[in-house]
């Protein structure tokens, strides 16, 4: 714990992770996942340790609809959910995708911000809410959990969400998702808008409050975070954030927020961060897509130090640059990259790490040709290091 933070009394309380990266992440351009490649990355967010996993769209394709089907099939870890527009066939189509699973659940989605109710659905404000409630207690007949999202909450009037939201519960919704759809919210507002739905609805006790963020404005992680220190306790994440236009919020972000600033906020979840580079790495590898490399927890320079004055600094003492440690999310050690900009210190360290112990003398004109060879190039590796110690005999 740092100076000045005020630990939370008590245990933790425990923030439930649903994960979307083969519905809303798989749904962005770029991203698309055959059959085999959704079964392989559910097995590894199984192993990961989310706790809904949403498996896609099953209406959209049948492609998508099988893989559903055979993720329910298989997943037995987590509850599986699928989504559905509020309409009988969307949520069949659903129901009998996922009716295998260990702990199914119906995810609806129907919007209520009057943009979107005037110009996408061209209805009034209650016939959205009476096609909404038909739709969670069609698929409460079907199914014993029924999320429902209010797509566009983040732009709408607070108080017909509010009567959107105890309509729905009314109807049997087991969870209540309050997207920020369109990126739009600062943080102060979604936390507000969270504390006021939970204080709004009666009894909100009978459903799990879950947010929904998107990265329009870098905001979603932000904007979670506000949402669970307003009450929420699901987040919907994305692995590497991927998702529509700029993205979901990152998945590996908010595990990893709540788990260093645990002393602050008194949260957990039940993820296996050691899984999180594996998880980011198979991502990449069945999408062909990079993470950019200064992006946070999962980048390949998120725990790479490059100038002197830092290498020095984590060769002496990790905690020196590091608030957590390379290993808590999967990977061996920090990297020290060798660049223009290394120190001396940083240099026999990676000498040392290769079985290159090189007396002063040598060891001053490896350091001079280093300097020569780093200066022609982002990053001096391994074997370029190997060749020029041996070229000093
Ligand atoms: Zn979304």
């Amino acid at each position: 714990m740092n100076e000045g933070e005020v630990a939370v009394a008590g245990s933790p309380d425990r923030v439930f992770v649903f994960d979307t990266t083969l519905r809303d992440g798989e749904q962005s351009p770029g991203f698309g996942l055959n059959q085999e490649a959704k079964l392989e990355m559910a097995r590894q967010l199984e192993r990961l340790g989310v706790d809904v996993l949403e498996a896609g769209f099953p209406i959209s394709s049948p492609g998508d609809f099988e893989a559903c089907r055979l993720i329910a099939r298989e997943i037995r870890e987590c509850s599986i959910t699928a989504l559905a527009r509020a309409v009988r066939e969307d949520i069949d189509a659903v129901w009998s995708a996922i009716r295998e699973a260990e702990d199914p659940q119906i995810h609806i989605v129907l919007s209520v911000s009057d943009i979107h109710i005037q110009r996408k659905l061209g209805l009034t404000r209650s016939e959205v809410i009476r096609r909404g409630v038909e739709a969670v207690a069609y698929a409460r007949s079907l199914c014993n959990k029924v999320e429902y999202s209010p797509e566009d909450a983040g732009r709408a009037d607070p108080d017909y969400l509010v009567e959107t939201v105890e309509a729905m519960l009314d109807a049997g919704a087991t969870c209540i998702n309050i997207p920020d759809t369109t990126g739009y919210c600062l943080p102060s507002e979604f936390g507000a808008l969270i504390a006021r739905v939970l204080r709004g609805v009666r009894h909100p006790e009978r459903a799990v409050f879950s947010v929904h963020c998107h990265d329009d404005l870098g905001l979603a992680t932000a904007n979670t975070l506000a949402g669970v220190m307003a009450g929420a306790r699901r987040v919907e994440c994305t692995v590497n954030g991927i998702g529509e236009r700029a993205g979901n919020t990152s998945l590996e972000e908010v595990v990893m927020l709540l788990r260093v600033r645990q002393a602050s906020l008194g949260l957990e979840t039940a993820v296996d961060t050691t899984q999180l580079v594996p998880t980011s790495r198979l991502l990449s590898r069945l999408t062909g897509v990079a993470v950019q490399p200064n992006k946070a927890i999962v980048g390949a320079n998120a725990f790479a130090h490059a100038s002197g004055i830092h290498q020095d600094g984590v060769l002496k003492d990790r905690l020196n640059y590091e608030i957590m440690r390379p290993e808590d999310v999967g990977l061996d050690s920090n990297r020290i990259v060798l660049t223009a900009r290394s120190g001396r210190h940083a240099f026999r360290y990676r000498l040392a790490a290769l079985g290159l112990e090189l007396s002063e003398d040598r060891f001053a004109v490896a350091w001079d040709r280093f300097l020569r060879l780093a200066d022609t190039r982002a990053e001096v590796s391994d074997s370029e290091l190997m060749e020029l110690a041996s070229q000093i005999g």
